[in-house]
């Protein structure tokens, strides 16, 4: 059924826009509730039997049609967030920007969002949208209909939403179609969307890695000249996309992404000039990332901030001096971070304790390389010896190491007694302390 429904002006979106109700008919894709995990059938039951409505949407629709496990399932809801509390046992409200419901299941939980809805103060005048100078939201309490919350999604392939009162697929934006040509497409008018917030030039590409999409020419195109934008975004909230790009079992091609649409540049503004001077940079980076993605596909740890290590590791080593200075190695290794670090305008800022650990790596490299006698055990049993031990045999591939130096340390490191460093790390608190049972874990580390 093809009819056109007025809907609310959001970023570009035109006031009058057409949607598709899908037929039930023999070849619509359909999602079956025993594909979802039993919590959030349980949530979505109890929102229906209210009276609300109650719907899947974003990642884990698409991901079950694209036959992929998804990372999380989002319920959105007619419901107000005071409603959803009372309708079960222990309700979390949380959110500054936009206020959620987190459904408690021990320690888990599942998030359930109030449609959101758009401009209209009149109409909607319960909430409120701050937006910054450059049109960037700041914070947005303003609840909706499913078609407005539509048209708050990035890309066409996040906006469809699984009604649970139905088990139908509903799908105001053509969704489906660019699912089924694995096209990705923002919805409403790119730039407007990309300057409303800019961290969606960065999911871009992630998706378009992770799901092997096309990005659509239209969104494609402002990306290169727009990318700046993100040198306004909270550090937070890049570290944390950064983490998805290259923590998704998808950095080589999510970085093949980052740098075909210019965003590479402005997360690590060191790398590209290191890159196209030294002709074995591109080996290099390439081992660490294809290494934390099989590494992630075994289902070992994997870590961002070796991978942060790799990045910086070629510009310093240029600025090393082969031997004579003078100045202990070491010393110049980590006064060269630092002043990277110092002295950068813009660019992913790695948090302190993970600037710590960088600099314990990379000045490490010194101790590996000069292979001391008498520091031997000290070092193996260094938590970070892992992650050191590990660029030193990527720096192989850069020319710097001799194969028996890395054997050297393999040898010792065989017989130590292992305390290793991923462990220590690992199953961190999720969002909100916990972890989400919307999914696997809510954040992938
Ligand atoms: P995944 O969980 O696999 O990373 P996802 O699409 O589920 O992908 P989430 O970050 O979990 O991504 O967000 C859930 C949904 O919320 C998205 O599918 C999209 O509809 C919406 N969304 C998330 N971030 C944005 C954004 N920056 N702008 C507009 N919509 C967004
Ligand atoms: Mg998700």
């Amino acid at each position: 059924m093809l009819h056109t429904r007025a809907v609310p002006s959001v970023a570009g979106v035109s006031t009058s826009i057409k949607t598709t109700a899908l037929k039930i008919n023999s070849g619509e894709p359909r999602i079956a509730a025993r594909q979802l995990p039993s919590n959030v059938v349980r949530v979505l039951r109890g929102l229906h039997r209210a009276g609300y409505r109650a719907c899947v949407v974003g990642g884990g629709v698409r991901d079950l049609l694209l036959d992929l496990r998804p990372k999380d399932f989002d319920i959105v809801t007619d419901a107000r967030p005071e409603q959803v509390k009372k309708l079960f046992r222990r309700v979390l409200l949380i959110g500054r920007r936009f206020r959620l419901a987190h459904v408690m299941f021990g320690r888990e939980y599942i998030e359930v969002a109030t449609f959101r809805g758009s401009g209209n103060e009149a109409s909607n005048p319960e909430g409120s949208v701050v937006r910054g100078s450059n049109g960037r939201i700041l914070r947005d309490n303003r609840f909706g209909s499913l078609e407005e919350d539509v048209l708050r999604r990035d890309f066409t392939i996040n906006a469809l939403y699984w009604d649970f009162a139905d088990k139908r697929i509903i799908d105001h934006v053509g969704g489906l179609k660019d699912i089924a040509r694995r096209r990705l497409r923002l919805i409403g008018e790119p730039r407007l969307r990309y300057e409303e917030d800019p961290v969606r030039m960065l999911r871009a590409a992630r998706f378009a890695a992770k799901l092997g999409c096309e990005l659509d020419r239209r969104c494609a195109e402002p990306i290169p000249e727009m990318a700046r934008l993100l040198r306004a975004e909270p550090p937070a909230r890049l570290l944390e996309e950064v983490r998805k790009l290259f923590l998704g079992g998808h950095a080589v091609s999510s970085f093949e992404e980052l740098r075909r649409f210019g965003l590479l540049d402005e997360l690590f503004p060191f790398l590209g000039p290191w890159m196209d001077a030294e002709p074995r940079a591109e080996g290099f980076v390439r081992d660490a990332l294809a290494a934390t993605d099989k590494r992630l596909s075994e289902g070992s740890h994997a870590s961002l901030m070796f991978l942060l290590c790799v990045f910086y590791w070629g510009p310093i080593s240029r600025v090393v001096a082969p031997g004579g200075s003078g100045i202990p190695r070491y010393t110049q290794i980590t006064d060269a971070f630092r002043r990277m670090v110092r002295d950068s305008q813009y660019g992913l800022r790695p948090t302190k304790k993970m600037t710590a650990d960088m600099e314990h790596v990379l000045g490490r490299q010194a101790l590996l390389q000069a292979r001391p006698r008498r520091r031997v055990n000290q070092t193996l049993k260094h938590p970070l010896f892992r992650p050191a031990y590990r660029l030193l045999c990527l720096r192989r591939r850069l020319g710097e190491i001799e194969e028996q130096c890395v054997l050297y340390w393999r040898k010792r490191a065989g017989s130590a007694p292992s305390r290793s460093w991923s462990k220590r790390r690992r199953g961190g608190p999720g969002r909100a302390g916990g972890r989400s049972a919307n999914g696997n874990e809510k954040k992938v580390r």
